[in-house]
Order: structure tokens, then C-alpha cells, then sequence
């Protein structure tokens, strides 16, 4: 098999496959208690938990899940931002049995809502936060959630407020519960620590749902198996044993248990569920929860504190985190000496923002390559400075294989250095779509005897191995590491009823990276201004996806067939 592949080169000691990721994902978690007892795994707010401690309130999430019925290939959501509740429900969940449906804790009650009912889930983990609670209330509303139970967040209200921006000042209140629903710590006190015994086939039964807009924008849940995960980090991990300098950021990542990781991606995303925090179990390493706030700004402040207090070793993060870093006017206050190595994904990294951090920080940057239909890691760069490339995302990682495909056909391999699109092979390829057959059509081509994914990217690969992102077949936005769909955004316009044709595309942005632009045509005879419209998107999306301007057309740029063509409209607005 192995020969047969695109990529010929493979960094040296790194194996080409992986071995033992054909079992449960919670095993990680019970094998960490196992080996790493007493350390401290979450810190928050002071705080800490051991491995143990967070085992055994797992193994209670499960025992109170089982005992309401819920069991093997159910699905639970979590509706929650980094909290230390937070791996101790999603292993809770995977060892009743049950699928983790996990929700971006910036959504509305209309996006959780379109979340839970398209994935069925019987229960939701939400916390006691005026942010949270009513909205998780208004949200599993014709929904077949029958169990809420809210995580006690009042012992640190006053933190959480004053983090998320804007709300400093109000009286932080404790919701008032509907009936049935359950505080977190009534549940887990009355649960006993013994997680039911369910068989998992882990290269079959999922573990996760994770929404995305895919290649082609509709709101879908990639189905991913217990072993896409475990494959992952073993993957990622595998990484390490590449030869590095003495004392080099790769000798360190490789002893487990010594590590602290800051978990400032959001976990309900793939990239920071696996390589922050299923990462950090993996190594018996500890995790700094930080919380993202639901609007606004993070004050970046907090982040910078985390790493100095901590002595965070280990980061993973988007671009647009690490150019916060750089351009932060008070980053010379803080020492940030502890960090060693960075992971950037989820957008391509500048090549001057990464020498920038490297040189104001100290520490490593190597960027890797991935989607959330891949759990999420593809490809990622060597973490030594001999080997690793800028600009590049590295060699596919083990068991992977990534194959540049015509962009017309899907099947016919490129040469070596053509741009084409991004076809992935590999153990950590998911199951599929949730429930949509017709999308999995669109993505799932036989290549030479093997199931390749199409991605939607666009890259090449060079004459050393190297693999390359170029551009995106599809036209989502990334706004500070977010996604953002324009179909979903103008899906909304449309809903005023001033609004005849709406457009949305990305442009770029030195903040955020790229922002949203909306494009209206008004229907004959009505009026609207553009702070209607923008309070009108207010109500309905999450700050992320939110259109920074609108602009007003007597007619929007449309194909023969009469598409809207957004690339024309960001073109004109480039060339501005
Ligand atoms: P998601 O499914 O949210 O993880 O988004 C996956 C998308 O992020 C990919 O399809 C790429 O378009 C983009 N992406 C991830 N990593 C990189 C990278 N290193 N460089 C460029 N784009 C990236």
C-alpha cells in the first residue's frame, strides 16, 4: 500500500502508520487515571482536577445518562465554552454509549435549535449563565431533548461575566430551572462512579457529530468513529518522535505528562477538541480552561495572563490568536518564556506573523493541516526548525494519504507541483454525513482502490513531500478562525421582507482575518437602511457571522443560469 502513495518522502523516524487506535476513545481518559493519577489535569479559576477526579465524575455522567435511558448511539449535546465540566461530560457521554453532538457555545437559540433537532439529541448540557440557560430553554423547544442539566457555574459568575465582555456590572443571577431539568453537581452526586458496560466497535459506532458547512455550505453533521479520534492524536503525537535539536520543543511534547496545554481554541470544534484537549489527556498533560466569550472580543489580557501564571508549554491556536500575540501592545509585561511549541491551523498562517511570535515569544510554530470531516488533523509540519516549512502544512500524517485531484473530475490525480484540489485517505476520515446521503455523494470518491474525501481546498505538493494550501473551491469566510457560510448569512437577509437579493462574501481583515460584506438588492418600492439590516442580522447570528456593511445595489452581478456571483463582488471590492 504504502508505495502506491502520493507522498513518497516522510520525515525521518516518524512511522507510516499508526498501531492500536482500534479502541474506545474514553479509553484514553481511564488509561491516563491509570498512568497519571494525581496530576492535575483541568485548571480553572484557581481550581484544579485530577485525572482521577475526572474520571470518576465521567464514569458518573455516564451512570446518570444510562439510568435515563440513554444509551448506545444516542446523541447529547453540549452546549458549553471551555469549562472543566467540559471533558468530563464529553467522556461521560461516549462511555454511556452515546454520540457527543457538540455545539458552538456562540450560537443562537435558532442555530442550537437547528443543532439538536437535526441530530435528535435526547439530552443538552448547558450551564447556569444568563447567557446560557434561557436560551438552551428556548432552543430545545420541538426538539426531542428531554434532559437538561446545568453545569454550576455560580462560584465563578463573577470571572465568567467580567470575561465575557459587556456584561460586567449586571448582577450575575442563577437561572430559575424549569421542572426536570438538573444542576451538574446534584447529578454527579447522586450518580454512582460506575460508567455502564457497553461494547464499542470503534472503527464503526461514532463518538462524535460535529457541524459544519462542508464544501458546500448546508449545515450538516460530520459522523465521526470513536477510532478517527484516536487515530488522530495518536497520529499527531506520532509527530514527536521525529529527530529534533536537544531540548527541541519534539523531545519535550514526546514525555508525557509534564505538559500544560492552553485551551483557548474552543473544544466543541475539532481542532480544539483533539489537538488541545484530547491531546492533552492523551499525554497525562495538564489544561487550562479558558472560556470564549459569547460576544465580542476576548480581552486578550486573560490569555496572556493563563500562559505567564501557568507556565503554559503548549498552544495550538489560529492565525489570527498568534498575530494577537504579536501585535498585543502590553505583550512585553508578560513572560511568555514557558512556551515551547505551537500548532497553527484551521487558516493559512502568514509566514511574517509566524516569525514574528517565534521571535518575540520564544517558541515554536508549526502549522498543520485539517477539516472537521478528518477529526480534524491531515497534514502537519515537522515541530524542528531544520525540517519544518513556512508557507506549507507539512507531510500528510501517518496512515494518510493526501492525492491533489483534478478539480473537474475528482478522481484524476495532478502531477507533483499543479494545483488541484485536496483529496484525503486515511483512518481519520469520517463515517459520513449525518443523515445526508446526498452529500456524502458529492465528497466520496474511489481512487485507485481507496476512499479518498474531497475536501474543497485547493493546494499542491512539492518536490520534497511538502503539502501546500493554495486557495478554497467553496466560499466560506473564516472570521478569526470561525467559519462562516455565506448561504447561511444570506439566508437571513432574506427573511427581511425588504430584501429581493442578498450576497455575502469575505474580505480581508487585519484583525479577524477575513470579515463579513453583505451585498443587497431591495425589492421594488421598499426601503431599508443598512442599521436595519444589520440589527436585523444582529437577532439572528452569532457576532462571528454577522456583516460588518451592507451595501445597497440597483442590481447584484448573476450568472447565465442566474447565480448570484459573489467572487465578482469581492473582486470589484479588491480592486477598490
Ligand atoms: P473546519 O472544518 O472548520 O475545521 O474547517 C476546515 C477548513 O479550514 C479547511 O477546509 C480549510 O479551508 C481551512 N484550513 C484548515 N487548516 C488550514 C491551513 N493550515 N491553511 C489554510 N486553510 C486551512
Amino acid at each position: 500500500m504504502t508505495d502506491t502513495w502520493s507522498t513518497p518522502y516522510w520525515p525521518e523516524g516518524v512511522p507510516h502508520d499508526i498501531e492500536g487506535y482500534n479502541k474506545p476513545l474514553f479509553s484514553i481518559l481511564d488509561d491516563a487515571a491509570r498512568d497519571y493519577p494525581d496530576h492535575t489535569f483541568t485548571i480553572f479559576n484557581g481550581g484544579t482536577r485530577t485525572f482521577t477526579r475526572v474520571k470518576e465524575t465521567a464514569d458518573r455522567v455516564a451512570n446518570f445518562l444510562a439510568g435515563k435511558g440513554i444509551g448506545k448511539g444516542d446523541r447529547v449535546a453540549i452546549f458549553l465554552p471551555n469549562l472543566p465540566h467540559y471533558p468530563e461530560i464529553y467522556f461521560g457521554i461516549l462511555k454511556a454509549g452515546a454520540v457527543c453532538v457538540t455545539c458552538n457555545p456562540l450560537y443562537t437559540a435558532k442555530e442550537l435549535n437547528m443543532q439538536l433537532r437535526d441530530s435528535g439529541a435526547k439530552a443538552v448540557f448547558c450551564m447556569d449563565h444568563p447567557e446560557f440557560y434561557p436560551l438552551t430553554v428556548q432552543a430545545i423547544k420541538k426538539t426531542d431533548v428531554a434532559t437538561v442539566v446545568v453545569c454550576n457555574v455560580k462560584s465563578y459568575l463573577p470571572f465568567l461575566m467580567g470575561f465575557m465582555g459587556g456584561l460586567l456590572g449586571k448582577i450575575p443571577k442563577a437561572a430559575s430551572h424549569e421542572p426536570g431539568h438538573i444542576m451538574y453537581d446534584e447529578m454527579v452526586r447522586n450518580a454512582r462512579p460506575e460508567a455502564p458496560a457497553v461494547t464499542i466497535d470503534p472503527m464503526q459506532d461514532l463518538a462524535l457529530i460535529i457541524y459544519t458547512g462542508g464544501t458546500t455550505g448546508v449545515p450538516k453533521g460530520a459522523s465521526l468513529t470513536h477510532a478517527n479520534f484516536v487515530h488522530n492524536v495518536m497520529a499527531a503525537h506520532a509527530w514527536t518522535r521525529i529527530p529534533h535539536e536537544p531540548n527541541g520543543p519534539a523531545e519535550n511534547l514526546r514525555k508525557g505528562g509534564y505538559h500544560t496545554y492552553l485551551g483557548v481554541l474552543p473544544w466543541y470544534h475539532s481542532f480544539g477538541m483533539t489537538l488541545v484537549m484530547l491531546w492533552s489527556t492523551y499525554t497525562g498533560s495538564k489544561l487550562v480552561c479558558i472560556p470564549n466569550p459569547r460576544d465580542g472580543d476576548p480581552p486578550f489580557t486573560v490569555v496572556l495572563e493563563a500562559v505567564q501564571k501557568y507556565k503554559t508549554t503548549v498552544m495550538a491556536a489560529v492565525p489570527t490568536i498568534f498575530i494577537a500575540f504579536t501585535n498585543h501592545p502590553l505583550l512585553k509585561n508578560y513572560d511568555l518564556s514557558s512556551l515551547m511549541a505551537c500548532g497553527s491551523g484551521g487558516a493559512p498562517l502568514p509566514v511574517e506573523a509566524a516569525k514574528q511570535f517565534e521571535a518575540k515569544t520564544g517558541a515554536i510554530i508549526f502549522e498543520g493541516y485539517g477539516l472537521s470531516e478528518t477529526a480534524p488533523l491531515a497534514a502537519l509540519n515537522p515541530c524542528n526548525t531544520e525540517t519544518r516549512k513556512f508557507g506549507s502544512v507539512g507531510f500528510p500524517v501517518p496512515g494518510t494519504d493526501v492525492k491533489i485531484v483534478d478539480l473537474d473530475t475528482g478522481t484524476t490525480p495532478l502531477p507533483q507541483g499543479e494545483d488541484g484540489e485536496i483529496a484525503i485517505s486515511g483512518p481519520q476520515v469520517m463515517a459520513g454525513y449525518w443523515q445526508k446521503p446526498e452529500e456524502n455523494e458529492k465528497v466520496f470518491r474511489q481512487i485507485e482502490g481507496r476512499r479518498y474525501f474531497l475536501t474543497g481546498d485547493i493546494g499542491n505538493i512539492d518536490g520534497d513531500g511538502y503539502v501546500t494550501i493554495t486557495d478554497r473551491k467553496k466560499d466560506m469566510i473564516l472570521v478569526g478562525g470561525f467559519n462562516c457560510y455565506p448561504r447561511e448569512v444570506e439566508e437571513v437577509l432574506y427573511e427581511h421582507p425588504a430584501v429581493a437579493i442578498a450576497a455575502v462574501v469575505g474580505l480581508p481583515d487585519p484583525k479577524s482575518g477575513e470579515s463579513v460584506r453583505a451585498y443587497v438588492q431591495l425589492k421594488p418600492g421598499e426601503t431599508a437602511t443598512e442599521e436595519e439590516l444589520l440589527a436585523f442580522c444582529k437577532e439572528r447570528l452569532a457576532g462571528y457571522k454577522r456583516p460588518r456593511s451592507i451595501e445597497f445595489r440597483e442590481a447584484l452581478p448573476v450568472s447565465q443560469i442566474g447565480k448570484v456571483l459573489r467572487r465578482v463582488l469581492r473582486d470589484e471590492e479588491l480592486k477598490k
